[in-house]
């Protein structure tokens, strides 16, 4: 571990993953968080229970092309999502953190392969009229990281059909708003389609809110 900064992160990942499970967004050791650092990643090690994980435990990953495929430093493996965390820190650098959980609204969504409409005005905090959902590839592929990078084009947010949810951040802070209003919009829209379905909004009501994000709270936090 080099640097205070370093440090920080690697409790902040900690602090987050317990949020996830704590707040019920996600459960047991499903999802990882990785933070960009540098010209590399810090990514949560796989399989481990959050309440006994340790700053030393978060992996480090080379983000740079000339990298070695997979290659890692610290005492246990990485998540076995590392592929499309790399994968998507490398594509997109206006991002700085990466959140992977299995909510259980967004999952339901996503058995059922729904994307998620503009159902709700905050469906702009996600860079668009929708929040798509990514097609089906095994846990930890390249195939399935290919499938998120292109669901997440212009946005900053995706479902994973038959599986989860994935939420971008500027900050990690901003990564793990995006993916508590991600579950809750999630929770939305599902009961709307209980009661005859939503009326969803034209794309100038979502322009106009995107455009007042500007200005909104942690929306236009970077
Ligand atoms: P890891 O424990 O390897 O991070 O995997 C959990 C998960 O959600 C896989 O998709
Ligand atoms: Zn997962």
């Amino acid at each position: 571990m080099s640097g205070t900064g370093q440090a920080a992160d690697r409790q902040a990942i900690i602090d987050a993953c317990r949020d996830m499970n704590a707040s019920g967004l996600n459960q047991g050791t499903s999802g990882n968080v990785s933070v960009r650092h540098g010209a590399s990643m810090l990514i949560t090690p796989s399989a481990t229970p959050y309440d006994a994980m340790t700053p030393d435990m978060i992996a480090e990953m080379p983000l740079d092309a000339g990298a070695e495929d997979g290659a890692w430093t610290g005492p246990r493996k990485p998540s076995t999502e590392w592929r499309f965390h790399r994968d998507i820190l490398r594509a997109r650098p206006e991002i700085g953190a990466v959140v992977h959980a299995h909510p259980p609204y967004c999952t339901t969504l996503a058995v059922a392969r729904r994307p998620i409409p503009a159902c709700h005005y905050m469906i702009a905090a996600f860079g668009g009229n929708d929040v798509r959902c990514a097609g089906y590839a095994t846990y930890g592929t390249a195939a399935l990281s290919a499938l998120a990078l292109d669901a997440l084009t212009d946005r900053t947010a995706c479902l994973l059909a038959n599986h989860g949810m994935i939420a971008l951040g500027e900050t990690l802070d901003k990564a793990m708003w995006r993916a508590v209003e991600l579950e809750t919009i999630a929770r939305q829209y599902y009961q709307s389609l209980l009661i005859g379905g939503p009326v969803l909004l034209d794309d100038a009501a979502i322009a106009e809110t995107m455009a007042g994000f500007g200005s909104y709270g942690l929306a236009a936090k970077r």
